[in-house]
């Protein structure tokens, strides 16, 4: 008997029944065998008289030593396998950190300790009297480096259910008994539960559904990095555990970046530094909803501008819509049925409203005002549309994660035929808002999730016509299964800033069905009425996360448009006063954003004090100024899009002289309008 393989090269590879990914692995060759880790099950053949489909539930990463089922299209994991590869990994260092920490501290419990984003976390139960800290990492480290070290082997056993309960009833390990009975209870009653695997290295069991790799050597080079609370099961009436964070990397270089990463994005959190430069709050008074201060006005102001005109650019008319709707139109949109959780109720004269947490209901409103002809397609609205979402209080996260929400949002009305080339033009609307700030952009392409309305064949129909658009393009995506709205499908822009994090940003959806639940018509040419199709787009995302983005993006040195003070006239004695007045009336005047500092103090702490709150321009003005009528220029520390003029302020350069006029020429040369009108490049390079 032998079973028969696919590799992603497509060969297929004839093994021993019973043989195992370990196995396949050495068939390909040594150098195979030895850098094997693991070995995922990506699919299976089609079923016929000698093969049988793999399972769907068996598909994914699983151990090298587990028998291959017939039929199966599969992979070896290596270190090269990038995310699966970093995920196993992680998880191994997790139970290595388990075995430490068993070891230091006699008496702790366990519970659980899985692979996480960036890295890996266990959560224990430390003794009373026993608390954790920083400053502990440096022993358990140490610990961790010696099971490594020691290549110890993960290995997996299956066991009666009644047995591992025992086991670990015996060792008192409450967390492990609890899992085990959770398990129990939620198998299916017609097939009940068996076994369970526990998992060993060297002095460490564990309970888990694995896959580790072959033996604890996997693990790379790793850091402890925080302790924090977590409750048991995230429950707040449980036990509060103790979580210890780490991170894991094949190289030694790749975890160094990281944590460069990490304390580059620690300096540059939007929550800091919007504190600092005075952009915004947050009161518990609204959790959720930022106060835009008058500063942070002036950078939502500019956005606002770019937008408007941007928008009017490209043939989109602006509205403005209520928040507050009657239930009535939450049901008919759907967002009743699968969005209700996200939304705010209330009741208006014993009518049941709810806050909109979208504004297409609203605009499917404004179409269907009036009659519509074929002639008017496409109607593109846009608003910068106030909604509301509930997110949980603990996953709020300063503005990149709020409640209340504005977005730039716009609806497409318009013809089939007519659906392909507009998905084209939002698509290089966001590269070219993208590419002012200069981010470079990802597509990615989301279909039909298992929350959804309308019918198969609509969203055959929907899902054909957002990759034919992206084809004909061109354009390179990813495919994202199952993510798409639950009204339709969507292409999804990221970017990546600049440390690079990659956000998504904008979102092109793709509807027939609100279409067909509000009833919208068009008459076309043929005097018959049709259905017309709508798109939803938005490319900040909203206002609030984009100016979090943009704070993060440029460490707090916006570009100079987007300054909330773009000059600051500082005065070196009480004696030009007068004439400083005046050179600050007169750029405001001038639409500069221009500030003055006429206190009684000294230049240099002036100077240094407009460097922290990171203003572009510092004008100098001593006599030598009031006399000859200028202003002596100073440039912010380290504009970057200014690096050579700025290197040689820093290093201590005189100021430079100008009148008014140069000053204000150079101000709007270096960018200080509103960049509106500028063309701008796709990134296929052809102008858009
Ligand atoms: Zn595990
Ligand atoms: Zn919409």
């Amino acid at each position: 008997m032998s079973i028969t393989v696919t590799l992603p090269d497509g060969n297929s590879l004839e093994l021993a029944d019973g043989a195992t990914g370990a196995d396949a692995a050495a068939a390909i060759g040594p150098g195979l065998a030895r850098a094997a880790l693991a070995v995922e099950l990506v699919g299976g053949g089609e079923p016929n008289a000698e093969t049988v489909a793999v399972a769907r539930h068996e598909l994914g990463v699983r151990d090298l030593a587990r028998p291959l089922p017939d039929g199966a299209a599969i992979a070896i994991v290596t270190k090269g396998s990038g995310q699966a590869a970093l995920e196993l990994m992680r998880h191994d260092a997790a139970h290595v950190l388990a075995t430490a920490v068993m070891e230091l501290y006699p008496g702790v419990k366990i519970s659980i300790g899985p692979a996480i984003e960036n890295g890996f976390y266990y959560d224990f139960e430390f003794p009373d009297g026993v608390s954790i800290s920083e400053a502990d990492f440096a022993a358990i480290e140490e610990h961790m480096r010696v099971h490594i070290k020691s290549a110890e082997p993960f290995e997996r056993v299956d066991i009666p259910v009644a047995q591992a309960r025992e086991r670990f009833v015996t060792e008192g390990q409450d967390y492990k008994v609890e899992l085990i009975d959770d398990l129990v209870s939620a198998a299916d009653s017609h097939t009940p539960l068996e076994t369970v695997s526990l998992y060993t290295n060297g002095p460490f069991t564990d309970l888990c559904r694995g896959p580790h790799a072959p033996s604890t050597a996997s693990v790379g080079a790793f850091k402890l990095q925080s302790v924090a609370g977590a409750y048991w099961r995230g429950d707040s009436t449980r036990t509060m555990l103790t979580r210890i964070y780490g991170t894991a990397f094949f190289s030694k270089q790749e975890l160094q970046e990281h944590l460069e990463r990490l304390e580059q994005a620690l300096a540059r959190d939007h929550r800091k530094l919007g504190r600092e430069l005075g952009l915004f709050f947050f009161s518990d008074l609204s959790p959720g909803s930022p106060f835009w201060t008058p500063a942070g006005m002036v950078i939502w102001n500019g956005l606002t501008e770019l937008w408007r005109a941007e928008n009017r650019k490209r043939g989109y008319r602006e509205v403005s819509t209520p928040i507050l709707y009657d239930a009535e139109l939450w049901k008919q949109s759907g967002h009743w049925e699968k969005y209700r959780d996200n939304m705010y109720f209330t009741e208006v004269e014993e009518r049941p409203m709810g806050l909109k947490p979208m504004n297409c209901p609203a605009h499917i409103q404004i179409y269907k005002e009036q009659r519509r002809s074929y002639r008017e397609l496409p109607i593109r609205y846009s608003e910068a549309g106030l909604v509301h979402r509930h997110e949980p209080s603990g996953v709020l996260h300063g503005l990149l994660r709020v409640r209340h929400i504005t977005q730039d949002d716009a609806h497409i009305f318009c013809t089939e035929e007519q659906v392909q080339s507009e998905v084209v033009e939002c698509l290089r609307f966001g590269f070219a808002i993208y590419e002012l700030f200069g981010f470079p952009v990802r597509l990615e392409l989301s279909t039909r999730p298992d929350q959804r309305i309308g019918s198969e064949e609509l969203w055959d129909r929907a899902e054909g016509a957002l990759e034919g658009a992206l084809r004909s393009e061109g354009l390179e995506f990813e495919l994202n299964p199952g993510d798409g709205a639950f009204y339709g499908p969507k292409i999804d822009l990221h970017m990546t800033d600049s440390i690079g994090r990659s956000w998504q940003l904008g979102t092109v959806q793709l509807d027939y069905s609100m279409p067909e639940r509000f009833d919208l018509k068009y008459t076309g040419a043929d005097n018959a009425e049709h259905r017309p199709v709508m798109i939803h787009r938005a490319l900040l995302g909203s206002f609030e996360r984009f100016i979090g983005i943009l704070i993060e993006h440029y460490a707090g040195e916006l570009p100079l448009w987007l300054a909330p003070v773009q000059a600051i006239v500082l005065t070196v004695s009480e004696r030009v006063r007068a004439y400083a007045e005046s050179v600050s009336d007169e750029l405001l005047q001038r639409g500069i954003r221009a500030e003055l500092d006429e206190r009684d103090e000294s230049i240099g702490r002036k100077v240094r004090e407009a460097e922290l709150r990171k203003i572009p321009f510092m004008l100098v003005i001593g006599g030598r100024e009031a006399e000859q009528g200028t202003v002596a220029v100073r440039e912010h520390g380290s504009r970057r899009d200014d690096q050579e003029r700025s290197g040689a302020q820093a290093s201590g350069e005189a100021a430079e002289a100008l009148t008014i006029d140069q000053f204000v020429a150079r101000v709007l040369d270096a960018g200080g309008a509103v960049p509106v009108g500028r063309p701008s490049q796709a990134p296929d390079g052809h102008e858009v």
